[in-house]
C-alpha cells in the first residue's frame, strides 16, 4: 500500500493526504493498462520516484503561489504537490488530449481543483491568458534545458521562477547561457536528496520581461533551440 510507503518518509502527511496518493496511485495502475501514462508502476517506485520526488520543488513555492506544471504527463509533479500545499493554484498543461482526460478524472475523485488544459507550450507562451502569469512554472522529463527557457520563461512572471528537475545538470546549464541572456533570467542549482542517483532543480529566475518574438512556432525551439 502507497499508504505504508509514505507515510513513514513523510510522517507530516495527514490522513486525508495519505488517502489521497493511494486513490491516485489506484487510478494511475488502473488507467496505465490503457493509456501508456509512465513506466514506473510498482508502489514503492511509484511512492518514490514520482510523488515523493514531485514534492522537491515545494518549498521554493510561496503560499497561494499560481503554478503551472508544464508537460504534466500523468500529473507530475503538479497534483502531487497540490495534494501536499492545497492553497496552491494549479494549473496543469500537457500537449496530449488523453492525459488531461486522466487528470480530469483524477482531480475529481481526490475532491481537488486545479485547471487543465490541453495545449503546447509555445502557443501558450503567446497566449495573453498564460503568458507572463504565472509565479512558478514547473517542469519535470519534458526537454532539454536551453529547450525548456524558451517554453517556460515567458509564462513566468517577472520576479517570478522556472523550476526544471532534472538529474545532473552540468552540462545542459553550460548550455544555457545564451537562451538565459536572451530571456533575462539566471540560473542556479539545487541537489534534492534521492536514493536513485543525482537529483536536483534548476531554478530560473525571471528578471526582466520575455522579448515578444519568444517563444517561437510550435516545434521551433526543439529544432533549433536558442
Ligand atoms: N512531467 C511528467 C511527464 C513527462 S513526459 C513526468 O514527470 O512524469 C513529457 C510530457 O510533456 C508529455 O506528456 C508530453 O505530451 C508533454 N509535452 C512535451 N512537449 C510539450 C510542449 N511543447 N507543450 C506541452 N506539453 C508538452
Amino acid at each position: 500500500m502507497i499508504k505504508e510507503i509514505l507515510s513513514p518518509l513523510r510522517p507530516d502527511l495527514t490522513p486525508v493526504q495519505l488517502e489521497q496518493f493511494e486513490t491516485y496511485y489506484t487510478m494511475l495502475a488502473d488507467w496505465n493498462t490503457r493509456l501508456n501514462l509512465t513506466a514506473i508502476i510498482l508502489p514503492e517506485d511509484v511512492a518514490k520516484k514520482h510523488f515523493l520526488d514531485s514534492f522537491a520543488a515545494e518549498p521554493y513555492l510561496k503560499n497561494d503561489a499560481s503554478i503551472l506544471d508544464l508537460g504534466t504527463g500523468a500529473g507530475f509533479p503538479g497534483i502531487p504537490l497540490l495534494i501536499l500545499r492545497p492553497d496552491l493554484h494549479v494549473t496543469l498543461m500537457d500537449s496530449q488530449q488523453k492525459k488531461l482526460v486522466f487528470l480530469d478524472a483524477v482531480l475529481k475523485e481526490l475532491n481537488l481543483s486545479a485547471e487543465c488544459v490541453h495545449a503546447r507550450a509555445e502557443d501558450a507562451g503567446q497566449n495573453p491568458c498564460y503568458r507572463e502569469r504565472f509565479d512558478a512554472v514547473l517542469t519535470r522529463a519534458v526537454s532539454g534545458l536551453p529547450v525548456l527557457c524558451e517554453l517556460t520563461l515567458p509564462l513566468v512572471k517577472v520576479g517570478g521562477i522556472s523550476i526544471a528537475y532534472k538529474g545532473d545538470s552540468t552540462e545542459e546549464l553550460a548550455a544555457s547561457n545564451n537562451a538565459l541572456s536572451v530571456l533575462h533570467a539566471t540560473a542556479e542549482r539545487v541537489s534534492i536528496p534521492s536514493d536513485y542517483g543525482a537529483r536536483e532543480l534548476v531554478i530560473l529566475t525571471k528578471n526582466g520581461t520575455t522579448p515578444k518574438q519568444y517563444p517561437r512556432k510550435a516545434g521551433t525551439p526543439a529544432k533549433n533551440p536558442l
